[in-house]
């Protein structure tokens, strides 16, 4: 019998099983995408040069994966976004400063103290803008600060659980990409692991001492323990069966978290239309949430945008057909610059739609108001030999990234190795 099956390579299953394997254990990786790297997703055959359609950015210096990066011999290359900001708040886009100094924007001085300082009980983003007063261009950037990352609605989206998924942490960092792609990453950290790709978990029978799992195929496998890096979203969708059901803190935990939908719009112009300087645009109004530039100042690179569009903008512009969801985006881009011709210069255009992958159904998790803790209980040591990994299980520092993935690798890793004892 096997020590170890891990359910999924993506950042955490291929963390875990590294760390295992090198502990000699017996470890089989079981992944049900013909690919490694789960929501990490470097598109190579779009434009001359990777564009993302997964995870993009490692988030600043400090991050835990860095160290994986050096070691991997990979090259990064800084993304400036605090200093090349645009911002369109309805009208003419702007470079973020300018936008601030609206009157309006005024008003919601302090903003970010309030966010912090919020005390139990609860509130929805909804429920803090309007106990603050906040209304106009000062709630418009209220908004965007507390909903840019998280595709959730206001009404949705609870306060606390903001603070403690670190999203104010992330805002502050600085931001770099992977030279060669992101998913070269993984790529790097799975040499020589046993993963099966193309085989997907169906059932997971649990007990204290081993657990069996159940491949769509029909073959069943026995381990003396299971990780599962299963995203929030393929957990809540039951497509998995757990049996004996899962406690009722994990269904608790699972009804607090809320997968929500991200569309990654992938695009490819003739010619450069927006400014030059710029490297991210941030939208209050439009179809999409943000634009950002993917080579600038590249010379020999194509003239490439990304649009990402989460939560309720995702959910609408997914009900469109292809075709037309592409009608909205250009007219977007061309409200945000008048003058180009985005429709004219469109070269290719891709749309990557998480909220329809039925291995993560959905983007990544935020914390609905009242469900604080959710995360600790999501990962709690509570059903035997059957541990929790991936990035919804972990709050710290930011959660929902791919360091927080590996993170949440590395301490199953440990959970796992104290379990079974040594080899
Ligand atoms: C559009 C987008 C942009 C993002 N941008 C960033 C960013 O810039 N920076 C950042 O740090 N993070 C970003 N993230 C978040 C980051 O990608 C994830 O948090 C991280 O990659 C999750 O890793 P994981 O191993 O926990 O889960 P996953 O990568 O989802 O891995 C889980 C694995 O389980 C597999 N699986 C699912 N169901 C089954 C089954 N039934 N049987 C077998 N296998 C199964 C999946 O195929 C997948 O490979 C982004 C995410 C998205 C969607």
């Amino acid at each position: 019998m096997l020590d170890v099956i891990i359910i999924g390579a993506g950042m955490a299953g291929i963390t875990a099983a590294r760390e295992l394997t090198r502990a000699k254990y017996s470890v089989q990786v079981l992944e049900a995408r013909d690919r490694i790297g789960g929501r990490i997703m470097t598109v190579e055959d779009f434009v001359d040069g990777p564009v993302e359609g997964g995870a993009e950015f490692v988030h600043g210096r400090k991050a835990a994966t860095m160290k994986e990066v050096d070691a991997a011999g990979l090259s990064l290359r800084g993304s400036p976004q605090m200093r090349r900001t645009a911002f369109n708040m309805g009208g003419a886009t702007r470079w973020l400063p300018i936008s601030c100094l609206h009157p309006g924007a005024w008003a919601c001085a302090g903003m970010r103290n309030k966010i912090i300082n919020t005390e139990p009980p609860d509130l929805s983003a909804r429920d803090f803008m309007d106990k603050h007063g906040y209304k106009g261009r000062g709630r418009q950037l209220t908004e965007m600060t507390l909903l840019q990352h998280l595709p959730g609605s206001a009404d949705d989206v609870g306060v606390l659980g903001w603070i403690d998924d670190g999203v104010m942490d992330l805002q502050n960092r600085y931001n770099h990409r992977i030279v060669t792609g992101y998913s070269s990453l993984p790529s790097s950290m799975a040499k020589g692991l046993d993963i099966r790709l193309n085989t997907i978990v169906e059932a997971v029978q649990w007990t204290a001492q081993k657990v069996r799992i159940q491949l769509q195929d029909g073959e069943t496998l026995e381990a003396r323990t299971v990780i599962s890096t299963l995203p929030v979203g393929v957990l809540k969708a039951n497509s998995v069966r757990f049996e004996p059901e899962l406690p009722e803190s994990k269904q608790w935990a699972l009804s607090q978290l809320e997968m929500g939908p991200i569309t990654k719009i992938l695009m490819h112009f003739k010619q450069q239309f927006w400014p030059k300087w710029m490297e991210m645009a941030a939208s209050a109004t439009g179809p999409v949430n943000l634009y950002w530039t993917v080579f600038r100042n590249m010379k020999d690179r194509p003239a490439a945008l990304t649009g990402y569009c989460i939560g309720p903008r995702s959910a609408a512009l997914s009900q469109n057909s292809d075709n037309k969801a592409t009608e909205i985006v250009m007219d977007d881009l061309k409200r945000m610059y008048p003058g180009s011709d985005p429709h004219g210069a469109l070269a290719d255009i891709r749309f990557v739609k998480w909220g329809q992958d039925p291995f993560a159904v959905g983007g990544y998790t935020y914390v609905r108001p009242g469900g604080r803790g959710a995360r600790e209980k999501l990962k709690a040591m509570d059903t035997g030999a059957l541990f929790w990994a991936g990035s919804g299980t972990e709050s710290q520092p930011v959660s929902e990234l791919v360091e927080t993935a590996y993170l949440s690798g590395l301490r199953t890793a440990r959970e796992v190795s104290t379990c079974l004892g040594p080899v």
